[in-house]
């Protein structure tokens, strides 16, 4: 899950990460009056795509009357496909130097890796192909603890200055706190900003929270943006099924998720491009076949829909059902290619054979035909 920056400032603020000061507004009036505590201001929009300064998505105002016009020019944007409705107002700051000060989990070592550099202020991908040996990393794992002395010395590779990287230090240890308890992925201040007389400042701040770990934090969970997701796959979490588009033609609707990505290789093998993963899950409850196609159906580029059910919990003859309900209460518009195999798959064969469909046991042939279905392989 991904948060907007005024809600990783509160973050910041709430674990002693100096920010610039900052107020959240909904419009250019809000903008102007916000402006009035302070000399120069930044306007920022707060969507949740990367690259938003690029996009015009950030200006400096150098008074409440520029913080109106620069806040209404920034509200009509449409950055990414992402609407800008709300906006950040910071006091601010004096740059002599930008860094970036980022944590992200190390997957395969189990581990949190910091990454650090005096170039920040740009995307940090960028600089990674540009200049990747101008990006100090250095992992930290669960059992062993990094002494102080050995921080320090992979902080003073991008700051040199004592009085500065002690800050900064403070700041690592603050956010690699946050980034634990609350179960982030990733968490970056970037530009991680020192002013003139010698102030280390978050003026930017990203985090990702781990989805599955949601539920251990309640006050996280409340920050999500409905804007995150797309209208399908908010309808799609509501009836309890494990949903994400993607930009192909074909439609899946699997059991498992192990499963559900196997199907979306296996039709990436053969030429085709998914247009969704659908994981209806262990129990058969027909209704949910039945949701599953009315969201695939939804979406006007899918061409062909695929089901791959490997039946355990999950009954064949109950998805079955499902189909046949969903028949009733949907047009299912395009071709089905069905692959019935496991618990109750003779019921299941019959109810669909009843309905004039037929179901295969062969997974790489269903995929084939599912590929030539929606016109061919790319
Ligand atoms: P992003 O491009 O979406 O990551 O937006 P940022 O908030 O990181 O801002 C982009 C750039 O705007 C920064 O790298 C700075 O150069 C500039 N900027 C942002 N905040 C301030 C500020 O308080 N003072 C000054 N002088 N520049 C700022
Ligand atoms: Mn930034």
């Amino acid at each position: 899950m991904k948060i907007h920056e005024y809600q990783a400032r509160d973050l910041f603020r709430e674990y002693g990460i100096p920010v610039n000061d900052y107020k959240l507004v909904a419009n250019a009036k809000e903008a102007a009056e916000a402006a009035k505590n302070w000399k120069q201001t930044v306007v920022k929009a707060q969507v949740l795509v990367g690259g938003r300064g690029k996009a015009g998505g950030v200006k400096l105002a150098d008074s409440a009357a520029e913080t109106e016009e620069k806040a209404a020019k920034i509200l009509g944007l449409n950055i990414k496909g992402c609407k800008v409705e709300k906006l950040l107002v910071c006091d601010a700051a004096p740059i002599a130097r930008e860094h970036y000060l980022g944590l992200v989990l190390d997957r395969a070592r189990q581990g949190v890796t910091i990454m650090l550099t005096n170039q920040g202020g740009v995307d940090i991908e960028e600089l990674a192909v540009s200049n990747p040996d101008a990006i100090h990393k250095l992992t930290l794992l669960p059992d062993e603890p990094v002494s102080d002395e050995a921080l320090n010395a992979f902080m003073a590779q991008a700051i040199e200055a004592e009085a500065q990287r002690k800050q900064a230090l403070a700041a690592l240890k603050a956010l690699y706190k946050l980034f634990l308890e609350k179960d982030a992925s990733l968490a970056e201040i970037n530009p991680y900003a020192m002013t003139p007389d010698g102030n280390m400042l978050a003026l930017d701040g990203k985090i990702n929270f781990d989805d599955n770990a949601l539920f251990r934090h309640p006050e996280i969970a409340a920050l999500r943006n409905p804007e995150e997701d797309s209208p399908d796959e908010v309808e799609a979490r509501e009836k309890n099924l494990s949903f994400v588009s993607m930009d192909g033609d074909i439609g899946c609707i699997v059991n498992g998720a192990g499963l559900a990505m196997a199907t979306m290789d296996l039709i990436q093998h053969y030429g085709g491009k998914p247009a969704n993963f659908l994981d209806v899950g262990g129990s058969s409850n027909p209704q949910k076949v039945a949701d599953a196609l009315s969201i695939i159906l939804r979406n006007r580029r899918v061409r062909a829909i695929l089901i791959n059910i490997f039946g355990g919990i999950t009954r064949c003859d109950d998805i079955a059902n499902g189909l046949l309900m969903a028949r009733k209460q949907i047009d299912i518009r395009v071709p089905l290619v069905i692959r019935l195999v496991g618990t109750n798959q003779e019921e299941g064969k019959a109810i669909l054979k009843e309905a004039g469909y037929s179901a295969g046991n062969d997974l790489d042939e269903a995929v084939k035909d599912v590929i030539t279905a929606a016109g061919g392989a790319a």
